[in-house]
Protein backbone atom coordinates (compact mmCIF):
# COMPACT_ATOMS: atom_id res chain seq x y z
CA UNK A 1 0.00 0.00 0.00
CA UNK A 2 1.37 3.51 -0.81
CA UNK A 3 -0.06 5.32 1.71
CA UNK A 4 1.17 7.26 5.26
CA UNK A 5 -1.52 6.03 8.04
CA UNK A 6 -1.69 9.10 10.27
CA UNK A 7 -2.40 8.43 14.56
CA UNK A 8 -4.14 10.52 16.08
CA UNK A 9 -1.94 10.60 19.29
CA UNK A 10 -2.98 9.65 23.42
CA UNK A 11 -1.73 12.48 25.66
CA UNK A 12 -1.26 11.64 29.27
CA UNK A 13 -1.75 13.61 32.16
CA UNK A 14 1.21 13.01 34.63
CA UNK A 15 2.04 14.67 37.99
CA UNK A 16 5.59 15.70 37.02
CA UNK A 17 4.24 16.66 33.14
CA UNK A 18 3.73 20.19 32.07
CA UNK A 19 2.93 22.47 28.99
CA UNK A 20 5.69 21.82 26.53
CA UNK A 21 3.99 19.46 24.24
CA UNK A 22 1.49 22.09 23.22
CA UNK A 23 4.82 23.20 21.16
CA UNK A 24 3.89 20.19 19.21
CA UNK A 25 0.23 21.21 18.24
CA UNK A 26 -1.12 18.32 20.83
CA UNK A 27 -4.17 19.78 22.41
CA UNK A 28 -3.43 19.43 26.50
CA UNK A 29 -5.44 17.67 28.85
CA UNK A 30 -3.90 19.90 31.42
CA UNK A 31 -1.29 21.76 32.76
CA UNK A 32 0.15 18.34 34.05
CA UNK A 33 0.64 16.68 30.86
CA UNK A 34 3.44 14.47 30.76
CA UNK A 35 3.37 12.26 27.74
CA UNK A 36 2.14 12.11 24.24
CA UNK A 37 1.91 8.71 22.97
CA UNK A 38 2.08 9.16 19.34
CA UNK A 39 2.26 5.65 17.78
CA UNK A 40 0.50 3.17 20.44
CA UNK A 41 -1.49 -0.32 20.34
CA UNK A 42 -1.24 -0.72 24.40
CA UNK A 43 -4.64 -0.79 26.30
CA UNK A 44 -3.74 2.36 28.33
CA UNK A 45 -3.37 4.72 25.16
CA UNK A 46 -4.66 3.01 21.40
CA UNK A 47 -4.12 5.43 18.93
CA UNK A 48 -6.71 5.53 16.07
CA UNK A 49 -5.90 5.99 12.63
CA UNK A 50 -6.83 9.61 11.56
CA UNK A 51 -7.60 9.50 8.00
CA UNK A 52 -7.79 6.91 5.01
CA UNK A 53 -8.74 3.68 3.77
CA UNK A 54 -8.57 2.52 8.14
CA UNK A 55 -9.99 5.91 9.36
CA UNK A 56 -11.30 5.08 12.65
CA UNK A 57 -9.55 2.26 13.47
CA UNK A 58 -7.25 1.62 16.96
CA UNK A 59 -3.98 0.75 15.67
CA UNK A 60 -4.60 -2.87 17.78
CA UNK A 61 -7.21 -3.51 15.43
CA UNK A 62 -5.16 -2.57 12.56
CA UNK A 63 -2.19 -4.98 13.50
CA UNK A 64 -4.57 -8.15 14.45
CA UNK A 65 -7.07 -7.58 11.27
CA UNK A 66 -4.08 -6.35 8.81
CA UNK A 67 -0.81 -8.10 9.52
CA UNK A 68 -0.18 -7.75 6.12
CA UNK A 69 0.78 -3.44 6.68
CA UNK A 70 3.08 -4.82 9.24
CA UNK A 71 4.81 -7.31 7.32
CA UNK A 72 3.43 -9.91 8.48
CA UNK A 73 5.93 -9.83 11.59
CA UNK A 74 5.07 -12.66 14.49
CA UNK A 75 3.69 -11.56 17.76
CA UNK A 76 0.66 -10.98 19.59
CA UNK A 77 0.83 -7.49 19.77
CA UNK A 78 2.05 -4.00 18.01
CA UNK A 79 5.90 -4.22 18.98
CA UNK A 80 6.56 -0.82 19.75
CA UNK A 81 5.57 2.48 21.96
CA UNK A 82 6.77 6.02 20.55
CA UNK A 83 6.40 8.47 23.51
CA UNK A 84 7.37 12.13 23.31
CA UNK A 85 7.72 12.93 27.12
CA UNK A 86 7.89 16.34 29.04
CA UNK A 87 9.18 16.38 32.38
CA UNK A 88 8.65 19.52 33.95
CA UNK A 89 9.67 17.46 37.47
CA UNK A 90 11.58 14.86 38.30
CA UNK A 91 10.25 11.18 37.21
CA UNK A 92 10.18 8.61 39.87
CA UNK A 93 13.77 6.31 40.06
CA UNK A 94 12.67 3.21 38.06
CA UNK A 95 13.10 -0.25 36.39
CA UNK A 96 11.59 -2.28 33.79
CA UNK A 97 11.88 -6.13 33.63
CA UNK A 98 13.02 -8.15 30.98
CA UNK A 99 10.84 -10.16 28.79
CA UNK A 100 11.78 -13.43 30.58
CA UNK A 101 10.33 -11.98 34.05
CA UNK A 102 7.81 -10.26 32.49
CA UNK A 103 6.32 -13.47 30.87
CA UNK A 104 6.34 -15.42 33.91
CA UNK A 105 5.26 -12.55 36.61
CA UNK A 106 3.25 -10.06 34.61
CA UNK A 107 1.23 -12.22 32.89
CA UNK A 108 3.06 -13.38 29.94
CA UNK A 109 3.76 -9.67 28.93
CA UNK A 110 6.41 -7.92 26.99
CA UNK A 111 9.51 -6.67 29.36
CA UNK A 112 11.00 -3.23 28.23
CA UNK A 113 14.02 -1.55 27.11
CA UNK A 114 13.26 1.83 26.04
CA UNK A 115 15.61 4.23 24.02
CA UNK A 116 15.68 8.19 24.48
CA UNK A 117 16.86 10.39 22.62
CA UNK A 118 16.84 13.99 24.14
CA UNK A 119 15.02 17.14 22.26
CA UNK A 120 15.76 19.55 24.98
CA UNK A 121 17.18 19.86 28.22
CA UNK A 122 17.89 22.86 30.93
CA UNK A 123 21.75 23.86 30.74
CA UNK A 124 23.93 21.74 33.11
CA UNK A 125 20.50 18.61 32.89
CA UNK A 126 21.36 15.17 33.86
CA UNK A 127 19.45 12.05 34.02
CA UNK A 128 19.97 8.92 36.48
CA UNK A 129 21.18 5.47 34.50
CA UNK A 130 22.47 2.79 36.43
CA UNK A 131 23.47 2.72 40.06
CA UNK A 132 26.90 2.62 42.35
CA UNK A 133 26.21 -0.04 44.30
CA UNK A 134 28.70 -3.04 44.10
CA UNK A 135 26.64 -5.76 44.01
CA UNK A 136 23.02 -6.53 44.80
CA UNK A 137 23.49 -7.16 48.59
CA UNK A 138 24.77 -3.42 48.73
CA UNK A 139 22.34 -2.32 46.47
CA UNK A 140 19.43 -3.57 48.77
CA UNK A 141 21.37 -2.11 51.81
CA UNK A 142 21.47 1.26 50.24
CA UNK A 143 17.68 1.13 49.00
CA UNK A 144 16.25 -0.76 52.71
CA UNK A 145 18.27 2.28 54.36
CA UNK A 146 17.27 4.82 52.57
CA UNK A 147 20.97 6.37 50.72
CA UNK A 148 19.00 6.90 47.64
CA UNK A 149 21.86 9.69 46.53
CA UNK A 150 24.42 7.56 47.32
CA UNK A 151 22.54 4.81 45.55
CA UNK A 152 21.51 6.74 42.25
CA UNK A 153 24.20 7.48 38.88
CA UNK A 154 23.24 10.63 37.68
CA UNK A 155 25.23 11.44 33.94
CA UNK A 156 25.19 14.80 32.25
CA UNK A 157 22.54 15.19 29.12
CA UNK A 158 22.90 17.53 26.25
CA UNK A 159 20.13 17.63 23.78
CA UNK A 160 20.69 15.46 20.87
CA UNK A 161 22.41 12.80 22.98
CA UNK A 162 21.10 9.13 22.63
CA UNK A 163 20.92 6.78 25.65
CA UNK A 164 19.72 3.08 25.59
CA UNK A 165 18.17 1.62 28.75
CA UNK A 166 18.07 -1.81 29.02
CA UNK A 167 15.85 -3.98 31.16
CA UNK A 168 17.08 -4.03 34.49
CA UNK A 169 18.90 -0.23 34.49
CA UNK A 170 17.78 1.84 37.20
CA UNK A 171 16.82 5.02 35.35
CA UNK A 172 14.79 8.36 35.80
CA UNK A 173 14.39 11.28 33.73
CA UNK A 174 15.07 14.37 35.67
CA UNK A 175 12.85 17.87 35.51
CA UNK A 176 13.23 20.25 32.86
CA UNK A 177 13.74 17.50 30.22
CA UNK A 178 12.04 16.53 26.62
CA UNK A 179 12.80 13.42 25.09
CA UNK A 180 11.53 11.24 22.86
CA UNK A 181 11.18 7.47 23.50
CA UNK A 182 10.65 4.43 21.34
CA UNK A 183 10.10 1.10 23.87
CA UNK A 184 9.07 -1.89 23.52
CA UNK A 185 5.08 -1.75 24.33
CA UNK A 186 4.97 -2.64 27.47
CA UNK A 187 3.96 -0.38 30.35
CA UNK A 188 5.41 -2.31 33.72
CA UNK A 189 7.19 -0.59 35.66
CA UNK A 190 8.89 -1.13 39.50
CA UNK A 191 9.57 2.34 41.12
CA UNK A 192 12.33 2.07 43.43
CA UNK A 193 12.34 5.41 44.96
CA UNK A 194 9.98 8.38 44.13
CA UNK A 195 11.51 11.13 46.45
CA UNK A 196 9.28 11.24 48.94
CA UNK A 197 6.20 12.68 46.89
CA UNK A 198 2.74 12.27 47.83
CA UNK A 199 0.02 12.28 45.52
CA UNK A 200 -3.43 13.10 46.90
CA UNK A 201 -2.16 13.16 50.36
CA UNK A 202 -0.15 9.55 49.72
CA UNK A 203 3.51 8.39 48.51
CA UNK A 204 2.72 6.41 45.34
CA UNK A 205 2.82 2.84 45.37
CA UNK A 206 6.57 1.34 45.34
CA UNK A 207 7.92 -2.35 44.15
CA UNK A 208 11.26 -2.83 46.17
CA UNK A 209 11.18 -6.25 45.74
CA UNK A 210 10.72 -6.81 41.69
CA UNK A 211 12.90 -4.22 41.73
CA UNK A 212 16.18 -5.81 43.83
CA UNK A 213 14.98 -9.00 41.71
CA UNK A 214 15.31 -7.70 37.93
CA UNK A 215 17.80 -5.07 38.46
CA UNK A 216 21.27 -5.28 37.26
CA UNK A 217 24.11 -5.21 39.87
CA UNK A 218 26.61 -3.45 39.19
CA UNK A 219 25.25 -1.19 36.59
CA UNK A 220 27.09 1.52 34.81
CA UNK A 221 26.21 1.99 31.01
CA UNK A 222 27.91 4.02 28.94
CA UNK A 223 26.28 6.27 25.89
CA UNK A 224 25.87 3.99 23.08
CA UNK A 225 27.81 4.88 19.62
CA UNK A 226 25.54 6.47 16.75
CA UNK A 227 26.77 6.33 12.78
CA UNK A 228 26.34 9.29 11.40
CA UNK A 229 26.05 9.70 7.60
CA UNK A 230 25.84 12.32 4.98
CA UNK A 231 24.00 13.15 2.08
CA UNK A 232 24.08 16.72 0.60
CA UNK A 233 23.18 18.87 3.28
CA UNK A 234 21.01 16.48 4.90
CA UNK A 235 21.97 13.87 8.41
CA UNK A 236 21.24 10.24 8.99
CA UNK A 237 22.00 9.26 12.25
CA UNK A 238 21.87 5.41 13.36
CA UNK A 239 20.98 4.92 16.94
CA UNK A 240 19.91 1.48 17.91
CA UNK A 241 19.62 -1.75 16.22
CA UNK A 242 18.91 -4.58 19.13
CA UNK A 243 16.67 -7.77 19.27
CA UNK A 244 13.53 -5.63 19.57
CA UNK A 245 13.78 -2.17 17.37
CA UNK A 246 15.94 0.43 15.56
CA UNK A 247 15.63 3.94 15.80
CA UNK A 248 16.87 6.38 13.13
CA UNK A 249 17.14 10.46 13.20
CA UNK A 250 16.54 12.03 9.76
CA UNK A 251 17.66 15.02 9.32
CA UNK A 252 16.05 16.59 5.97
CA UNK A 253 17.89 19.60 4.09
CA UNK A 254 16.53 19.97 0.98
CA UNK A 255 15.89 16.15 -0.39
CA UNK A 256 16.84 12.85 0.69
CA UNK A 257 16.24 9.56 -0.78
CA UNK A 258 15.75 6.74 1.59
CA UNK A 259 15.67 3.19 0.83
CA UNK A 260 12.86 1.28 2.29
CA UNK A 261 12.97 -2.22 3.08
CA UNK A 262 11.35 -2.47 6.77
CA UNK A 263 8.17 -4.24 7.97
CA UNK A 264 6.98 -0.64 8.83
CA UNK A 265 8.07 2.42 10.20
CA UNK A 266 6.77 4.20 13.27
CA UNK A 267 7.67 7.86 12.33
CA UNK A 268 7.73 11.13 14.39
CA UNK A 269 8.37 14.61 13.73
CA UNK A 270 10.36 16.95 15.88
CA UNK A 271 10.59 19.63 14.34
CA UNK A 272 10.15 21.72 10.91
CA UNK A 273 7.98 20.56 8.08
CA UNK A 274 8.21 19.12 4.71
CA UNK A 275 6.67 15.61 2.52
CA UNK A 276 7.45 11.95 2.48
CA UNK A 277 6.78 11.90 -1.36
CA UNK A 278 4.50 14.68 -1.61
CA UNK A 279 2.52 14.05 1.10
CA UNK A 280 2.33 17.21 3.56
CA UNK A 281 4.24 16.16 6.93
CA UNK A 282 5.15 18.47 10.01
CA UNK A 283 6.30 18.72 13.16
CA UNK A 284 3.90 16.60 16.02
CA UNK A 285 2.63 14.24 13.20
CA UNK A 286 2.67 10.62 13.96
CA UNK A 287 2.07 8.16 11.08
CA UNK A 288 3.66 4.65 10.03
CA UNK A 289 4.71 3.37 6.89
CA UNK A 290 3.89 0.34 5.63
CA UNK A 291 4.95 -2.68 4.70
CA UNK A 292 5.69 -2.21 0.36
CA UNK A 293 5.59 1.06 0.93
CA UNK A 294 9.06 1.18 -1.05
CA UNK A 295 11.71 3.21 -1.18
CA UNK A 296 10.62 7.12 -0.24
CA UNK A 297 11.84 10.59 -0.59
CA UNK A 298 11.89 13.16 2.47
CA UNK A 299 12.03 16.94 1.36
CA UNK A 300 12.20 20.24 3.56
CA UNK A 301 13.48 21.12 6.12
CA UNK A 302 13.05 18.69 9.28
CA UNK A 303 13.94 16.25 11.95
CA UNK A 304 12.34 13.07 11.72
CA UNK A 305 12.37 10.07 14.24
CA UNK A 306 12.14 6.67 12.39
CA UNK A 307 11.37 3.02 14.67
CA UNK A 308 10.95 -0.31 13.40
CA UNK A 309 11.75 -3.42 14.53
CA UNK A 310 13.72 -6.61 12.61
CA UNK A 311 12.17 -8.34 9.98
CA UNK A 312 11.67 -11.52 12.56
CA UNK A 313 11.42 -9.46 15.83
CA UNK A 314 11.90 -11.62 18.80
CA UNK A 315 8.85 -12.62 20.35
CA UNK A 316 7.98 -13.83 23.78
CA UNK A 317 7.50 -17.54 23.77
CA UNK A 318 4.27 -18.44 25.62
CA UNK A 319 4.34 -22.00 27.45
ZN1 LIG B 1 11.36 3.70 32.15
Amino acid sequence: MKELMFLNPVLKECIWGGTRLSGFGYRLPSDKTGECWGISAHRNGDCTVASGAYAGMTLSDLFTKHRELFGGIGGEYFPLLVKIIDAKNDLSVQVHPDDEYARIHENGASGKAECWYILDCDEGAAIVLGHRAKDRKEAEEMIREGRFSDFIREIPIQKGDFLMIEPGVIHAIKGGTMLLETQENSDITYRVYDYGRLVNGAPRKLHIEESLAVMKCPCLPDKPDSKTERVGRSEIRHFVSDSHFSTTLYRVDGELAVTNGNPFSAVTVLSGSGAVDGTPVKKGDNFLIPAGYGDFVLSGRMELMLSTVPKEPKVAIQE
